[in-house]
């Protein structure tokens, strides 16, 4: 028997994409097989409506391991001293974008820790010499909080779009997630700051992070309704053994599931990546997330050398792989559920 209230609210969210903390606390807390069926069957119906059964791809190029924040759920994290550091060169990551480009890529995420040597002069040069090979690529940037004189710069050079998860939209439990020197004001700012220079905004946040409740994953719900980013990335929070959170229980693919077709439905239009969390806690995870509203992936263009070192949670998938290997693998797994890979740039459609 499916829940009364749970399918009204379903309905509700889905003419007007917004309900109350309370009504999405409640959502949160009633998740049922059957309910998350109904959710879903809505939220493949309404990404089809936007995207056809496109799933767009995005070469994820690791390219730093070097981070100055102490994040207590993160393996790259400063403290951790059993993480083998490394940073690629430019020639090294242009490789990536050339070897991306073959496999058909038309989006590159450069994503790293907080590398001081990564300054802005250098950043500009690479993200400049990368547009200058690629004109028809779009460039992705993950590296942080920055000023926003330095996103500014950035956007300047040709960087078309920034991911930067809030993490939890609730300041206490941002607290209890991070060092005392890192601040929930200063976040929520560069993510402001980011959309008013232009770029196309990613935020998001883990599922099942340690002391989240329903009542701050109300509140992520609610900003993601009130922010309206281009993109939203969510996977299940998985702990590290060696960072403070190792005893940790990792997030579920159910509770994934379910806020993905949430955020289908609050935000019809987002780019919703199918994450390789997800991949790691089940081994169908990224195809279950598809058929829950997801429509981005992002295989891992980063050399193989490195790929077992930028370890944000263990027993990350596809460290082994070759680039042309994953982008396989993936089609396949896409094709498997009845959606194509699509290797347009797939800007948001707003
Ligand atoms: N330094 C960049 C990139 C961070 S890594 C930044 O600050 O934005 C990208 C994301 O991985 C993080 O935002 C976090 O949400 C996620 N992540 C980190 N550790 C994780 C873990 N143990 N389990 C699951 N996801 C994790």
């Amino acid at each position: 028997m499916i829940d009364r209230q749970v399918t009204d609210l379903i309905d509700r969210l889905e003419t007007q994409h917004s309900l109350s903390l309370e009504e999405y606390a409640f959502l949160i807390r009633n998740r049922t097989q059957e309910s998350m069926d109904y959710i879903a069957s809505k939220a493949r119906r309404i990404r089809e409506e936007i995207y056809g059964t496109s799933v767009y791809v995005r070469g994820l190029i690791e390219f730093t391991n070097i981070c100055k924040n102490d994040c207590l759920y993160c393996g790259i994290r400063r403290s951790n001293r059993q993480c083998e550091r490394y940073r690629l060169t430019a020639e090294q990551i242009l490789e990536c974008c050339d070897m991306g480009q073959e496999l058909g890529f038309r989006t590159f995420v450069l994503q790293g820790g907080e590398d001081g040597f990564w300054n802005d002069d250098r950043m500009c040069g690479l993200i400049s010499r990368i547009k200058q090979a690629h004109p028809d690529c779009a460039v992705t940037l993950s590296l942080g909080e920055r000023s926003r004189d330095s996103y500014q710069r950035l956007f300047d050079a040709g960087a078309d779009r920034y991911l930067l998860r809030h993490e939890t939209a609730d300041k206490t439990h941002y607290e209890q997630l991070h060092p005392q020197e890192m601040s929930f004001d200063h976040r929520m700012n560069c993510l402001r700051d980011l959309k008013e220079i232009g770029y196309q905004v990613g935020c998001g946040f883990m599922v099942g992070s340690p002391y989240q409740t329903p009542e701050t994953l109300a509140k992520d719900l609610k900003f993601l309704e009130e922010f309206s980013p281009d993109m939203c990335g969510i996977g299940p929070f998985i702990p590290h053994k060696d960072t403070p959170f190792a005893s940790q229980t990792a997030g579920t693919l159910e509770e994934t599931l379910w806020l993905l077709s949430i955020i289908r439905l609050i935000l019809p239009y987002v780019l919703l990546p199918a994450t390789t969390a997800l991949g790691t806690i089940h081994p169908k995870g990224r195809e279950m997330g598809i058929l829950a509203g997801a429509n981005v992936v992002m295989p891992n263009l980063s050399p193989v050398s490195v790929r077992k070192k930028y370890e944000l949670y263990d027993n990350k998938i596809c460290t082994g792989d070759e680039a042309a290997e994953c982008r396989s693998c993936l089609s396949k797994r896409i094709q498997s559920v009845g959606y194509e890979l699509c290797t347009d740039r797939g800007d948001v459609r707003r």
